[in-house]
């Protein structure tokens, strides 16, 4: 298979319809150029499918384009437009699985509690696939995200309505006082080329956790646990509490990304909400097959025919706080599935609401938000105390804080997840060199979650020179946002500190705690002055919510931009997910309120990116066009609107192709493609009203697309396409 020039990633959900109507108008203007956009598969159902090829007739059978494109990341061919996909909890996974044998494919059932060791090979494959299974492989680079500037002087001349805080606001973040990973970590950078074995060591002997590990030199190796019993403690303190304060209880993780821990400490949190449940219940639960990491509600639909049971739990709910929902009119609270409420995109909405969650009254409430670790909650918690005492952060004039993030090869917490794990037995975890070192060792408890996170040489030192090369680039203030009393932290210092002296820029760098970095961001914004945050990968993905939510409303407008460390480009849509609330609205009502500005701003990176590498004149004059008809769709207000009988994602598409041919006509660098587009714009501009009515035909009444993670390709395109003018002329 040759490799197109640009891939164009097929993903999930919401971003996936946008592009069954956005990608034949991009394949379109590309082959004017000359340039092919080709896609490549990392869906949800994509992925399964790849996974079991033995289950499958001949031609149900799709190549692994994961695996391939995390190939081509690791070269400079690479020029990649990736769209946001499924993350996948286990539910979600379940409910694919599910929804392809329903099609007729003959994947094995997803095995929740694997015996013989044929379910245990089918589960280990099922587990590659779930959660963050793909943005760490194509991850081969260190991260740039900010707000294009037509999209933040958009946002300042138009700003966005934000909940007021008063000073009086009860929420308040919750993080454990010890035992979490933050007070447990221990850090070294490796001298040389290091083999490392996992080992528990127990009165009964020693267990492997894990062998064959191997890091380059100068690699930064942590370790740390977070302890179970000082967990639950936590929890149930919490849960208390906040009974007395009034306020609701809500816990916010990252049980996506963060695969393997997440779910565990979310399952505590079920534990002890439901702990008197727990407790007079044990047997009967266990024998209904409940595992609390699952969520409450699994848990429910387990023991639906056990009144006395379901009794118990109501009896519960009236001695305890009420509870954050994520969807009050069905019932559906903070605890039932742990990947409904994912803390880089719940918090920044609690925060942008003036501190404000749903309660199950259906209204409005202060929350205490339980973040038990303390590595990054002090960002929320300075966040919240900073508004309490200065009111909300006014859009209309605040400056921007762009991200640099330390991201490619697995960095950090990030790609922990096969040196995570749930502590069977009371022991000493050792992390021990082959040449017999012990490089780290924590004495554990049952039950304890351990975990070895690492971030290599060469992506460190690319993430300083980035840094160095955007600050020279704006002259903004520039903030490392280091705690030098984290262990891994004061490793990673060692390397920032003696790479901008030998730049001679250290004058123009600060170095802050992620409390402190905070809180100076906040007040260089308010000014409406600029910054650049310099983070970790896990700061990267939060504070590219946080603050773009406050500054634009959205996270889904960033630019987002890779730098593949071997020369290629990986080019993210926004910062946001792949909004299932939408996919929603477009089954029932036939709306599609997802704004396809991420993708607008990454296919002009991407052009621009394929100009500069190929020396393609056309490609930059198509990526200037590009960007001319973002502009246009910005101050024409051609985003889609939230509501049924608004504009949608179809019209702004329509638009975009408009403002784009009229770009593309209207330059004089290339006289053929202007030649080419001019009718093109003429056809568009005379057919507007015929083609914006041919696309609201479907507005307001369901839509078919043929499934939720595998659509039909007919059904889908009759929707996303509804206009026979628009299709004749785009072809
Ligand atoms: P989400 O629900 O997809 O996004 C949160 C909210 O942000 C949406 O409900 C929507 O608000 C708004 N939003 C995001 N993108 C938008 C767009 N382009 N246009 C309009 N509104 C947009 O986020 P999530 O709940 O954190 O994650 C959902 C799934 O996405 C998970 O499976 C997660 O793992 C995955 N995810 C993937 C990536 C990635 O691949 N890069 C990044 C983040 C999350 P309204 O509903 O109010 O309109
Ligand atoms: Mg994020």
């Amino acid at each position: 298979m040759t490799t197109p020039d640009i891939i164009y990633t097929k993903v999930d959900e919401a971003p996936e319809l946008a592009s069954a109507s956005l990608l034949p108008i991009i394949q379109r203007f590309a082959k004017a150029a000359g340039i092919s956009v080709g896609t490549r598969d990392i869906s949800l159902a994509g992925r399964i499918l790849a996974t079991f090829p033995e289950n499958l007739t001949d031609d149900q059978r799709i190549s692994d384009d994961l695996a391939a494109l995390g190939e081509l990341v690791k070269t400079a061919e690479a020029n990649v437009i990736k769209l946001p996909n499924i993350s996948a909890s286990v539910p979600q996974l379940v409910a694919a699985v599910t929804e392809l044998q329903g099609k007729g494919f003959a994947i094995p059932d997803y095995p929740e509690t694997p015996e013989t060791d044929a379910e245990k090979a089918i589960r280990a494959r099922y587990d590659a696939i779930k959660g963050s299974a793909v943005n760490p492989v194509l991850r081969e680079g260190n991260s740039d995200r900010r707000a294009a500037a037509a999209v933040k002087t958009y946002a300042q001349n138009n700003p966005h309505r934000m909940g007021a805080w008063s000073a009086d606001s009860k929420t308040r973040v919750a993080s454990m006082s010890g035992g979490d990973f933050f007070s447990n970590e221990t850090s070294v950078t490796l001298a040389e080329d290091t083999h490392v074995q996992i080992v528990l060591e127990t009165a009964g002997g020693d267990k492997i956790l894990k062998d064959g590990l191997s890091y380059p030199a100068g690699t930064v190796l942590d370790a740390t646990f977070m302890s179970a019993a000082a967990l639950g403690a936590f929890l149930a303190d919490e849960i208390e509490k906040t009974k007395a304060e009034g306020v609701l209880f809500s816990l916010h993780m990252k049980a996506t990304m963060m695969k393997v821990s997440d779910p565990i400490i979310f399952g505590h949190a079920v534990k002890a909400w439901l702990a008197p449940v727990f407790d007079q219940f044990s047997e009967e639960l266990k024998a209904a097959g409940v595992n609390p990491n699952s969520g409450m509600a699994d848990l429910l639909a387990r023991v639906a025919d056990h009144p006395e049971i379901l009794a118990a739990i109501e009896e519960n709910r009236a001695n305890r706080p009420p509870m954050y929902m994520v969807n009050s009119d069905k019932g559906i609270t903070n605890l039932h599935v742990s990947s409904d409420v994912i803390i880089d995109a719940s918090m920044p909405a609690l925060i942008r609401a003036g501190g404000k969650g749903w309660g199950p009254d259906g209204e409005e409430h202060d929350a205490v938000c339980v973040i038990p670790d303390n590595s990054y909650a002090p960002v929320y918690d300075e966040a919240i105390t900073f508004f309490k005492g200065n009111g909300a952060l006014d859009p209309a004039t605040a400056g921007t804080v762009q991200n640099l993030g330390l991201m490619a090869q697995k960095a950090e917490e990030y790609g922990s997840h096969p040196t995570t794990f749930e502590i069977a037995e009371a022991g000493i975890v050792k992390m021990i060199a082959g040449d017999g070192t012990v490089l780290h060792s924590h004495e554990v408890q049952a039950g304890d979650i351990w975990r070895s996170a690492s971030a290599r040489k060469a992506p460190i030192e690319d993430w300083v020179q980035l840094a160095i090369a955007r600050q020279k680039a704006t002259g903004y203030r520039a903030i490392f946002w280091l705690d030098a009393d984290r262990a891994h932290d004061a490793e990673l210092i060692s390397y920032v500190k003696p790479i901008l002296q030998d730049s001679g820029v250290e004058d123009k760098f600060e170095i802050m705690t992620p409390r402190q970095a905070t809180r100076a961001s906040l007040e260089t914004i308010t000014k409406g002055e600029n910054t650049i945050a310099i983070t970790g990968n896990v700061l990267r993905d939060y504070l590219t919510d946080l603050f773009p939510i406050l500054e634009l409303a959205t996270s889904a407008k960033m630019l987002s931009i890779v730098k593949l460390m071997q020369g290629g480009g990986l080019f993210e849509t926004g910062a946001g997910g792949s909004a299932p609330k939408h996919v929603q609205q477009l089954h029932s009502e036939g709306h599609l309120r997802w704004d396809s500005l991420g993708e607008f701003c990454a296919l002009g990176e991407s052009l621009t990116f394929l100009a500069d590498a190929k020396g393609n004149a056309k490609a930059r004059v198509l990526g200037a066009a590009v960007d001319t008809a973002t502009q246009g769709i910005l101050d024409d207000n051609r985003s889609p609107g939230r509501k049924v009988g608004q504009p949608d994602n179809r019209d702004s598409h329509y638009w975009f192709a408009r403002y784009w041919a009229e770009a593309l006509a209207a330059q004089s660098e290339d006289a053929d493609m202007a030649a080419e587009f001019a009718p093109l714009a003429h056809a568009l501009a005379e057919n507007e009203a015929t083609i914006l009515a041919e696309l609201d035909t479907g507005e307001g009444s369901e839509a078919d697309t043929g499934g939720y993670y595998l659509n039909d390709p007919a059904k889908l395109e009759a929707v996303m396409r509804p206009s026979a003018t628009l299709n004749g002329i785009i072809g």
